[in-house]
């Protein structure tokens, strides 16, 4: 299935540090036959993806609606369609259907919202 992640607070912090686990879950998602997407509201992050080397991982990189989620799908290119979400904004989340997780602001190496986030894609896919 496809797979979409947000970056800001999803996958970063504010301070742009990289959340724990993001790197196990992702190879974890690949190894049970997903694909990875990556998008953010503020534009394509090809940067951050390579700063912390997820190239691997990732099937793509597009530029995420911030409203009318459905409709701007279609405007801005997005050609896959989202199966499941990760996302700290609840509205596209609600939208789109997926995992809303904790938003990740500040760094901390105890951080587990990855893997309830993982927990989360199994859960849906299995039922
Ligand atoms: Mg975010």
């Amino acid at each position: 299935m496809n797979i979409f992640f947000d970056v800001d607070y999803t996958l970063i912090s504010f301070e742009g540090r990289l959340r724990p686990n993001v790197k196990e879950v992702f190879q974890q998602l690949l190894d049970d036959g997903h694909k990875i997407y990556i998008w953010s509201g503020v534009g394509l992050r090809h940067e951050i993806i390579k700063k912390f080397e997820l190239e691997p991982f990732v099937s793509g990189v597009y530029w995420k609606p911030i409203e009318h989620y459905e409709e701007k799908l279609v405007e801005l290119g997005v050609d896959i369609r989202p199966d499941f979400i990760i996302d700290d904004d609840f509205g596209i989340v609600e939208a789109l259907g997926g995992y809303l997780i904790k938003a990740y602001s500040l760094p901390n190496p105890d951080d587990k919202e990855l893997w309830k986030a993982y927990e989360a894609i199994q859960a849906h896919f299995q039922a």
